[in-house]
């Protein structure tokens, strides 16, 4: 038995029922995709591809590459997607770590990759967008069926790296189980069926428009409309032919600013989830305002998939990520000693439970220290648990400022700051400073034409804040960097303005 393949095949519907649809009306259907994932899986086999070994995938987004993803989980391979916008010298990083026996990349990249593929071993096939490519004409000439390889529920589906923001980027291994069990509680939790007709405008390389988006769409036979990447315009005009969106809060910001987000147009919606970074509680409520419908903040790693989500049917709260998923143990913890914190309290959040990854890709050590004895994840991210049980982030602990040796949560500084009248949005960061050790320090966007400066915040946070929560300076941008899942760099800002109290140190 294939543990994850075989529960998507035994939950397929009518072979003929749309999969995927393309933005510009490409349509592909179930029996289209067995076809071809078969097709693909029986390529892999010829071009030596065993059980366990690893398929690095770079192409741009298409149907096609989802059936690569398909394929993998048949062959019995590792499926191991990269961002197509890493350089060469990333890819080349991430091939010499996890030594694939194929890479099929974009035919733009085919000459670059070729030239590392050489000291590392692996074949090189291409794939197009548009479907086109050498790996694709390999398999229009075998064959659609495939006898899937045998795989347990422990076995290793897929290597995503994580995003890297600190320290090197780590493989996390993510096995088949891993996604059933994520997937299925998903496909229940938000009560997904197979009239449903998902918005898909996420990247496939991350966990959240793979796995979360793919697997429970599979996993209930409902389908997708895939664009190729976000744009307001195009999701606007095609949301009265969907029932659900997932998005980053990117999204929601940007279809905010758009004139024809109203009732009317998203009257077919039923569910918008939102995950990956924070959602601002004042996206929240103007989402709620503008179209009637509350979103669903749930919270997740690439490591664990999701953890916690806010209920379909009860209180979606704004500013919180919800409950633990049913199956999944997540407590808050003193960071220094991993003893339980009471709830109310301000800790680690750690997380066990079958949707929790095996570990880093040939980083033993690293998976040691990030493992409590007992099993429990430490994911690195703080947070506190509220009287009702739902689950609120304080931000990774890396942002963590202590200051004259006081912790300051950035988020708690920054939703003060967004409150402040005339500001669109804020980074609170720490930076090197001789007295206070690191300097809470506010990166702050303005919303639209308002002349607030930096005496305006800092006058209102006075009597919001304990003194030593107060930035010592507030900076104005027109942006604040983002990655492509929407989540702001605080490493970047942090070495943009690291001599900003350099007379101080
Ligand atoms: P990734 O592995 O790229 O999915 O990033 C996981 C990180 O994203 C988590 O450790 C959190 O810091 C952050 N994250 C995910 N979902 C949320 C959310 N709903 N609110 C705040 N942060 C989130």
């Amino acid at each position: 038995m294939n543990h994850l393949f075989s529960l998507i095949r035994s939950r397929m519907p009518a072979l003929e029922r749309t999969f995927i649809e393309t933005g510009d009306g490409r349509g592909i259907s179930y029996g289209e995709i067995l076809a071809l994932s078969g097709r693909m899986a029986n390529t892999m086999c010829d071009l030596g591809v065993a059980p366990g070994d690893r398929v690095a995938v770079q192409v741009e987004k298409s149907p096609e590459a989802i059936a690569l993803y398909l394929a993998c989980l048949r062959a019995g391979a590792i499926y191991l997607p990269l961002n197509p916008a890493y350089s060469l010298a990333e890819v080349a990083h991430y091939l010499q770590d996890a030594e694939p026996r194929l890479t099929i990349c974009s035919p733009g990249s085919f000459e670059g990759i070729g030239k590392i593929a050489s000291g590392v071993r692996t074949a090189v096939e291409t794939l197009e967008a548009s479907g086109g490519g050498s790996f694709m004409a390999k398999t229009a000439q075998r064959a659609a069926t495939f006898a899937d390889t045998s795989r347990a529920a422990g076995d290793i589906a897929a290597i995503l790296y994580t995003s890297g923001t600190t320290g090197r980027s780590k493989g996390a291994m993510i096995s088949h189980e891993n996604l059933a069990c994520n997937a299925l509680a998903l496909t229940i939790l938000w009560q997904f069926s197979r009239d449903d007709v998902l918005l898909h405008a996420l990247p496939i390389f991350h966990t959240n428009g793979l796995f979360v988006a793919t697997n429970v769409v599979l996993l209930s036979a409902a389908s997708m409309i895939f664009l190729p990447k976000f744009d307001a315009g195009e999701v606007m005009r095609l949301m009265p032919r969907a029932t659900t969106m997932m998005g980053v809060p990117t999204f929601y910001v940007r279809l905010l600013r758009h004139p024809e987000l109203s009732r009317a147009t998203a009257a077919h919606m039923r569910l918008f989830v939102s995950g990956s970074a924070p959602l601002l509680a004042e996206t929240h409520a103007a989402w709620q305002q503008r179209t009637g419908h509350a979103i669903l903040e749930r919270y997740g790693l690439t490591e664990t998939n999701i953890n916690t989500s806010n209920p379909y049917g009860g209180d979606r709260r704004a500013g919180a990520v919800g409950l633990p998923l049913p199956g999944v143990s997540v407590r808050v913890t003193n960071p220094e000693t991993g003893e339980a914190l009471a709830q109310g309290e301000i800790g680690m959040i750690e997380v066990k439970g079958p949707n929790v990854f095996k570990g880093y890709w040939r980083m033993p050590e690293r998976t040691r220290t990030d493992f409590r004895a007992d099993g429990f994840f430490i994911t690195g991210d703080l947070g506190r648990f509220d009287s009702s049980g739902y689950l609120s982030i304080l931000g990774r602990s890396t942002d963590l400022v202590i200051s004259g040796g006081y912790n300051v949560y950035p988020k708690e500084v920054e939703n003060e700051i967004d409150a402040v009248s005339g500001v669109a949005e804020s980074a609170v960061i720490g930076l090197p400073h001789a007295d206070f050790g690191e300097a809470v320090t506010a990166i702050v966007v303005k919303g639209g034409k308002t002349d607030i400066d930096e005496q305006t915040v800092l006058a209102a946070l006075a009597s919001r804040l304990a003194k030593y929560k107060r930035p010592k300076r507030v900076l104005f941008v027109d942006d604040l960097p983002r990655n492509a899942m929407g989540k702001v760099q605080k490493n970047l800002l942090r070495a943009r303005y690291k001599d900003l109290y350099a007379s101080t140190v």
